[in-house]
């Protein structure tokens, strides 16, 4: 299966993906992580990319689709993967269509985790990261609802979004994105 989970920064995304990864056994793919991780080793697109980051600011897409490409292509994505954090703009979404079309392949659902503005900050005082400063993550959140929230209607219109609300313990979103999936495994057949 191919499923992407989209949510602002601190709805939860993080927690969700590790338990969501188990249970369809499909690498987990998280374009923060594999930037943070190019910053780490000094890559030119670590290089590229680090001021955007430092700014709460989205990285030019043809990075971004440099990166997902190389590794949507490889063999272990074949039975599936988890999208976290990609697509960011609708941009995005039409590439990751038109590369997964050329590869007869299909996004079979979308995610969301739906978290009040208010409750985001909450939980961002409560955790520790560089990009996490009050004014960084305000920008963190303004460019979601900017350039990202559009992709819900995108996908909406595809007839493959399911939002869930993102308030509780894990284990009881962790219930709603299970039958989300049982959603979209449904569609499938
Ligand atoms: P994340 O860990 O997903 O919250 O991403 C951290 C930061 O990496 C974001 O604030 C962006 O600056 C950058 N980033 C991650 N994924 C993308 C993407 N798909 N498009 C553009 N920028 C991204």
């Amino acid at each position: 299966m191919r499923i992407i989970l989209i949510g602002p920064p601190g709805a939860g995304k993080g927690t969700q993906c590790q338990r969501l990864v188990e249970m369809l056994e499909v690498p987990h793919l998280s374009t923060g992580e594999m930037l943070r991780a190019a910053i780490k080793q000094g890559t030119a697109e670590g290089l590229e990319a680090a001021d955007y980051m430092s700014h709460g600011q989205l990285v030019p897409d043809q990075l971004i689709l440099g990166l997902v490409t190389r590794r949507l292509k490889s063999p272990d994505c074949r039975k599936g993967c988890l999208l976290d954090g990609f697509p960011r703009t609708i941009t995005q979404a039409e590439m990751l269509d038109d590369l997964l079309e050329r590869q007869a392949m299909s996004v079979d659902g979308v995610i969301e985790l739906a978290v009040p503005r208010d409750e985001l900050v909450r939980r961002m005082l409560a955790r520790k990261r560089e990009d996490d400063n009050p004014e960084i993550f305000a920008r963190r959140i303004e460019s979601f609802e900017r350039q990202t929230a559009p992709l819900l209607e995108y996908y909406d219109r595809q007839g493959k979004l399911v939002s869930i609300d993102g308030l509780g313990s894990a284990d009881d979103i962790f219930e709603r994105v299970r039958r989300a999936i049982r959603a979209f495994r449904r569609a499938r057949r």
